[in-house]
């Protein structure tokens, strides 16, 4: 049965009318008439469809469930397309930019997974969704898929945590990828450079290496952090540990981290300066 959510090849568009008010432009000819003029709508369930196209295929949406995640993107569009709201199949909303896959993560988040879906566990996934829920400013979407991916990409490789962070805008993914940089043995410009991995640009790659020449003369000292719980030191590969290497990435990024929080119920999220 949840095959026919995905493969977008549904034979015939049945719309539900949501009010009696629009019965004459939405009602099909094939389709019995649903409503009367006596009968009133229920304050609660009164579902409305909204349908978008991404990608040539169509997707019916609760409207009600777009609009209980507070002011977003999709406010400003409803109110400028007025009654042309995706009410038809003729008049769906094209998403442009938006892949399919992507939309119906989105989809399962919003409507949280409906029909017995199983949640999302791929990071591919969640990426869509984080860049969705960004797009669109669905902030508490937006934080569950920071919060899920987060778990994830402790398994992926430090420039991919970097690359995420800076392209979504969460400062505490760059933070850590700068720290882990700065903490290994040894790392070339190079390497930083190469647009197959880290992609850093100069300004950063300069930073980077002035943190791990501050942390060069400091760890000198130290062998055992009781707070990281971790030894550092050539001897070990690791140059410091992250609470001394992060307070030198705060300090020579806070430009950067303090432009990218995108604020939550008014508060930015993971910037600590
Ligand atoms: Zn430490």
């Amino acid at each position: 049965m949840t095959a026919s959510l995905y493969d977008g090849d549904r034979p015939e568009v049945v719309r539900v009318v949501s009010k009696p008010a629009r019965a004459a432009s939405t009602t099909t000819t094939s389709a019995p008439a649903s409503t009367t003029s006596t009968h009133t709508y229920d304050d609660f369930f009164n579902c409305e469809i909204v349908t978008f196209e991404v990608e040539g295929v169509l997707f019916s949406v609760n409207k009600r469930e777009l609009q209980a995640a507070g002011p977003t993107t999709f406010e400003t569009i409803f109110s400028f397309r007025g009654p042309r709201n995706g009410q038809t199949q003729q008049d769906a909303m094209h998403l442009e930019g938006v892949q399919i896959s992507h939309f119906r993560a989105f989809l399962r988040v919003l409507h949280r997974n409906p029909y017995g879906l199983p949640t999302l566990s791929e990071y591919d996934d969640w990426i869509g969704v984080l860049r969705l829920a960004t797009m669109w400013e669905f902030k508490e979407i937006r934080l569950q898929a920071i919060t899920a991916i987060a778990i994830l990409l402790k398994e992926m490789p430090t420039h991919e945590m970097i690359l995420a962070g800076r392209t979504y805008q969460v400062v505490e993914w760059v933070r850590t990828g700068f720290v882990k940089l700065c903490q290994i043995k040894q790392i070339t410009p190079e390497e930083l450079r190469d647009p197959s991995t880290f992609a850093l640009d100069w300004e950063t790659i300069a930073k980077i290496y002035r943190v791990r020449e501050l942390i060069a003369v400091e760890g000198i000292l130290i062998s055992f952090c009781t707070t990281c719980k971790v030894f550092t030191g050539l001897k070990f590969g690791l140059t410091g540990c992250p609470c001394q290497i992060t307070p030198h990435i705060n300090d020579l990024f806070q430009e950067e981290f303090q432009g990218m929080s995108m604020p939550v119920n008014g508060q930015s999220l993971y910037f600590e300066p």
